[in-house]
């Protein structure tokens, strides 16, 4: 079938919008049809080359819609099932799956990092008959998608589907950060850096878990209202003004617990500063592949803090997503202020510039006819 889709052909070069032919799904794939496709942070470090990926490819990895069509032996989703698509599609074989952590299932890596499905190939070619790969298993910004069936979680259908697609990265991202890898208490002082769709997500669980000062920090002035909305206690604008000595006065002395959900190596290097002794310091941002961060690591032991790395929010996917699309049915996930705006499939390259600019505020989700 013919469908529409973004794709990326070369480093910092515009997204192009093309028609696509896309093959049928086989054994254990299904069709989706996208109603929403979130513009995640991960799409900009893949369009400016921070993430290597293979190209050309369609991309897009927020995505959530219903299924139009089942391959041979599929029996985890029927046609008609709304549902959201994820980006980590666990093999549920190899060591780390075996240990419980299909967010960073190593068996089927190789797959992800080449932009094939299971079965070691694409979906897509382009009008001249050569192969577009997919981005990690889902290709969000593609009218219908072909997707492992293993990799879409069948959700209720009063959930809509513009705040469904933010359960495929920044919600579980955010939510499992704090409650799997940093396991917030009550009364624990945390800092945030970073007030982008993750960052919003690890605040508000924060607060749920009665975090306590609860401290956003962003180099936009102009995204304190929101961080003040999903339950900060207090902001610091990082342009020009150090946050380490005001986070050292807030909680006597250096915060409990740090979330970096940039991806920046500065903020890495201001959170470490911030952090109390015995502090954790939770990365959930994705740094550039060449990037490194200075840190004096005596106070590794001296003040025994630690660093942990945090992917997918550490989540089962198949558990974990519909439990938290029951909780965002309640409200407290304030969904309706994390999606701030819509756009048509056209302007993608318009809103990847405004990310670059740092001119958005709250999570803009790609609208399917
Ligand atoms: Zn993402
Ligand atoms: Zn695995």
């Amino acid at each position: 079938m013919k469908v529409k889709a973004a794709v990326l052909r070369g480093v910092n070069e515009p997204y192009r919008i093309e028609e696509l032919e896309l093959a049928d799904p086989k054994e254990r794939e299904v069709l989706v049809k996208y109603a929403y496709t979130g513009y995640c942070h991960s799409d900009l470090s893949i369009k400016q080359g921070g993430i290597i990926e293979t190209m050309p490819k369609v991309v897009g990895h927020e995505c959530a819609g219903v299924v139009e069509a089942v391959g041979p032996g599929v029996t985890k989703a029927k046609v008609g099932d709304h549902i959201v698509s994820t980006w980590m599609v666990p093999c549920g074989q190899c060591y780390t799956c075996r240990e419980g952590f299909g967010n960073v299932c190593m068996g089927n890596f190789e797959n992800f990092a080449a932009g094939v499905l299971l079965d070691g190939t694409s979906r897509y070619t382009d009008k001249d008959g050569k192969t577009v790969q997919h981005n990690s298993f889902v290709s969000g910004f593609s009218s219908y998608s072909v997707v492992p069936e293993d990799g879409v979680i069948p959700i209720r259908k009063d959930f809509p589907l513009e705040y469904a697609a933010l359960m495929a990265c920044c919600i579980p991202t955010g939510w499992g950060t704090v409650a799997n890898i940093a396991k917030v208490k009550p009364g624990d002082s945390v800092a945030v850096w970073g007030m982008g769709g993750v960052g919003l997500n690890i605040l508000r669980a924060a607060k749920m878990r009665q975090a306590n000062p609860l401290i956003a920090v962003d180099i936009q002035p102009e995204r304190e209202e929101i961080a003040r909305e999903f339950g900060a206690t207090h902001f610091i604008c990082n342009d020009g003004t150090d946050p380490v000595p005001i986070i050292q006065d807030l909680t006597g002395g250096g915060a409990d617990i740090i979330f970096e959900a940039i991806g920046s190596p500065g903020a890495i290097v201001q959170a470490w500063w911030a952090l109390a002794a015995l502090g954790k310091l939770v990365v959930a941002g994705v740094m550039r592949h060449d990037e490194t961060a200075d840190l004096p690591l005596q106070l590794l032991p001296f003040h025994q803090k630690s660093i942990h790395g945090g992917l997918y929010g550490s989540i089962s996917t198949h558990n974990d997503i519909p439990k938290l699309v029951d909780l965002a049915m309640t409200g407290e996930m304030k969904l309706d202020k994390l999606v701030a705006g819509k756009f048509k499939l056209e302007d993608i390259n318009d809103i990847a510039e405004k990310m670059a600019k740092r001119q958005l505020t709250g999570r803009w989700v790609c609208e399917w006819d």
